[in-house]
């Protein structure tokens, strides 16, 4: 079930909001000043699965929404999966680059300078 991060546009507080069906979205008000103009943080978007199911979800032949691409969680999956699939194992380093990359992208780059 997707929680979504909303940030109110009257006071910019943030909350998280888990939205079972489209329409609740829209009876949405702000926590704090109860304004209804809010705007979702799409690349906050959580899904309570972990990586694994992640993996075994993860199409790499189908096209990905720009969504998919802003949530650095979704980084290296198809790496990983192609890996998985070639029967290889990336061992700790990779995990830990893959780490890097998606909590500090800027890094990496700097390190592979
Ligand atoms: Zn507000």
């Amino acid at each position: 079930m997707p929680i979504y991060e909303y940030e109110c546009r009257q006071c910019g507080q943030r909350f998280q909001q888990l939205i079972m069906k489209p329409e609740e979205e829209k009876e949405l008000d702000c926590p704090g000043c109860g304004e209804r103009k809010l705007d979702r943080l799409i690349s906050r978007v959580a899904y309570h699965v972990s990586e694994a199911d992640r993996l075994s979800t993860y199409d790499p032949g189908a096209r990905q929404e720009d969504s998919f691409y802003r949530d650095s969680r979704n980084i290296g999956l198809h790496a990983k999966k192609q890996a998985e699939k070639m029967g290889v194992d990336l061992g700790g380093a990779f995990e830990s680059k893959l780490e890097k990359l998606r909590t500090d992208p800027g890094s990496v780059l700097k390190d592979s300078e």
